[in-house]
């Protein structure tokens, strides 16, 4: 494959970057350096910032570029698509297309009146979707999953309890995996559904409770959901009864992807780390003058180098039109590999003790961004449905053809 950018594609990047160089400045958040983990994540304040930019993207055209043409996109090409991600990325920039991942199912599987109320909304950044998948006794193995759904009338009528539901709080809609038929074995007997959490007035849904997770830094991260006899209206299902797990993997899908970004990102912060540490002492002298520091950020920067690599690599499978399944998971892997184990881990060991100082406190650099906290959450939550040791798995069986 060749890795050079097209003309087209490098005189887009500089397009893209002069605009994010006018247009964000992060104004002291921290909110997109680790997704959904970063520091930022549930700060009001943050996010309405974030509202701001996202409608400059919006007014650009640039903000559904991925999409088909036939949903008001552009339908552009994955080189630009990549390009775009990548700039918005590296600057720690909000996400630049409409940020759920129920995108997919809703094109995929949605029928025409639900495209038609949702995607226009969607592309003008007016929903705020939470995703109500795990429960407390169904997390990797989600197929578990146990809240009911009972038909009655032109509705179905909910019950049950939802966990880590990043955001919750600040969502209107919530894309729900419900069991209907609790006879059927257990993929087969789950059916997707869209269900409005809160009115425009900001009114929570009758019926719908949402108690706050925080994570160890106090931050209100998840919310635990209970739904006691919730009616949606059966035209809010996406795909059919009882065959939502197939719908459901169309989102988790599209989380799984996004690797040439997430490389991108940490390209940004180790740039902002470097130029951060030439400007700070320690003992009177600066990390940057010690040659172990500059042999580790070398060897930092090889290793994301070759994850962008390898990301690059399913941007050209998928630009031919392959499905990078196997491809997709090993990028996948080995970026969530170098963001727990290698990259945050080295930059708090350069900062030292001072890793333990949070955001807030005067002498934590960068405002504390580069701390130990960053490494941790990224065992369990990270990349769609399962946690990082599940990469392995679907290495094995779907490039190696391994049995399971
Ligand atoms: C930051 C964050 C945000 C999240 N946001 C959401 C959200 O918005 N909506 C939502 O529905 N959920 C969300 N989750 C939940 C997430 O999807 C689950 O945590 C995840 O699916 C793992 O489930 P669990 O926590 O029950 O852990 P478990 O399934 O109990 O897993 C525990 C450990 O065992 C390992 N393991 C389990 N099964 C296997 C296996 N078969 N092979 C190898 N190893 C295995 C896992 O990798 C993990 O290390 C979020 C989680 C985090 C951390």
């Amino acid at each position: 494959m060749d890795f050079k950018l097209t003309t087209e594609e490098e005189s887009f990047r500089q397009e893209v970057r002069q605009f994010v160089k006018e247009n964000w400045d992060p104004k002291g958040f921290d909110a997109h350096t680790l997704n959904v983990r970063a520091y930022d994540f549930d700060n009001a304040e943050s996010r309405a910032h974030d509202d701001v930019f996202i409608k400059k993207l919006v007014d650009k055209g640039w903000y559904t570029m991925s999409w088909p043409k036939e949903y008001g996109g552009q339908d552009a090409p994955v080189g630009i698509q990549m390009v775009y991600g990548q700039e918005l990325s590296y600057a720690g920039a909000p996400g630049g297309s409409p940020g759920s991942n129920i995108t997919g199912a809703l094109m995929f599987h949605g029928t025409d009146e639900m495209k038609d109320y949702f995607l226009p909304r969607m592309a003008r950044n007016e929903i705020d979707w939470a995703q109500g998948f795990s429960e407390p006794n169904a997390g990797t193995d989600l197929a578990s999953l146990q809240t009911r759904a009972v038909e009655d009338g032109d509705d179905f009528v909910v019950t049950g309890q939802k966990i880590w539901s990043s955001a919750s709080h600040f969502a209107n809609w919530y894309h729900v995996l419900v069991r209907t038929d609790p006879e059927a074995p257990k993929h087969r007997g789950i059916t997707y559904l869209a269900m409005q959490i809160k009115d425009d007035d900001g009114n929570q849904t009758e019926g719908v409770t949402l108690r706050p997770l925080y994570d160890f830094l106090g931050r209100r991260r998840w919310n635990e959901v209970f739904m006691d006899e919730v009616r949606v209206p059966k035209n809010l299902m996406i795909g059919e009864v009882n065959r939502g797990w197939y719908a459901a993997m169309t989102t988790l899908n599209f989380e799984r992807t996004g690797g040439a970004a997430a490389s991108a990102g940490s390209l940004g912060v180790l740039d902002r780390f470097v130029a951060e540490m030439r400007r700070t002492k320690f003992a009177g002298v600066s990390p940057l003058k010690d040659p172990l520091v500059r042999h580790k950020l070398a060897d930092l920067r090889i290793t994301l180098e070759t994850d962008r690599m390898l990301a690059y690599r399913v941007a050209w499978m998928q630009a031919k039109g392959d499905v990078p399944q196997a491809e997709g998971a090993i990028s996948g892997y080995r970026s969530q590999l170098t963001a727990k184990f290698h990259f945050w881990p080295t930059l708090a060991k350069i900062i030292g003790d001072y890793s333990a100082l949070l955001k807030g406190e005067s002498r934590a650099p960068a405002n504390g961004i580069y701390g130990t906290n960053n490494a941790l959450a990224m065992t369990i939550g990270f990349g769609g449905g399962g946690g990082i040791l599940l990469g392995p798995n679907i290495i094995a069986q779907r490039g190696l053809g391994l049995p399971r």
